[in-house]
């Protein structure tokens, strides 16, 4: 299963990621997360994604293009993948047809841009192993520690309420016409986001048979 998650930032794109990495036995690919470890270590790469995140825009398709060709090549992604944030622009999902990647599901989690602000605004995450919480609907066990690995849970900076409109029209611009792009090839499927993440992760299940 080779499949992408293409969604808004805060539809819970991450969250079922994780959910459909761990029922298929195939890695999940987050580029968000990625970025962040990069920044968090200090790396070039690092260095120059941070102002694009903190400001809400999306690094450069050929920075995203290098890192993710590179990470399918590797040994664990020979029996599938879930690429959760990539490709978020034309050239970048162009780019990925003309590797020798083949997709074969391109599945997406509608969620209105009202329900979006809403959550980005009360979302935390580990600071240890980025694990995604919400201060209403992902509460973890003690306020302010990951129940996974104990780590602090923070807001990210791009989680702020200026860039999270930065955010949504990047998307609404940038990403969402890929929806017609993978529903020309007849790979797209549709998946409602629901207010419980096990509801969500139903409706993703349904929308993969
Ligand atoms: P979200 O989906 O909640 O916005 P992500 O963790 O997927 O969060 O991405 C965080 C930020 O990382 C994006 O706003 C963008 O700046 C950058 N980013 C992640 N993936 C890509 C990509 N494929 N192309 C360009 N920028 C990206
Ligand atoms: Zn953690």
């Amino acid at each position: 299963m080779k499949l992408i998650l293409l969604a808004a930032p805060g539809a819970g794109k991450g969250t079922q990621a994780e959910k459909l990495s761990a029922n298929f036995g195939i890695p999940q690919i987050s580029t968000g997360a990625i970025l962040r470890k990069n920044i968090a270590d200090g790396t070039e790469l690092g260095v120059t994604a941070k102002s694009y995140i903190d400001g809400g825009k999306l690094v450069p398709d050929d920075v995203m293009i290098g890192i993710v060709t590179e990470r399918l090549k590797e040994d664990d992604c020979k029996n599938g993948f879930i690429l959760d944030g990539f490709p978020r622009t034309l050239a970048q999902a162009e780019a990925l047809d003309k590797s020798d990647v083949v997709i074969d599901k391109v599945l997406t989690i509608e969620v209105d841009d009202a329900k979006i602000i809403e959550r980005l605004s009360g979302r935390l995450e580990c600071k240890g192993c980025g694990t995604t919480f919400h201060k209403l609907y992902r509460v973890p066990a003690k306020e302010g520690v990951c129940d996974n690995c104990g780590g602090e849970l923070i807001t990210r900076a791009d989680d702020k309420p200026e860039t999270i409109k930065n955010r949504l029209d990047v998307y609404h611009t940038q990403t969402e016409p890929l929806k017609d792009y993978y529903k020309a090839q007849g790979k797209l499927a549709v998946a409602y986001g629901q207010e419980k993440i096990e509801d969500t992760t139903a409706e993703v299940l349904a929308a993969l048979k």
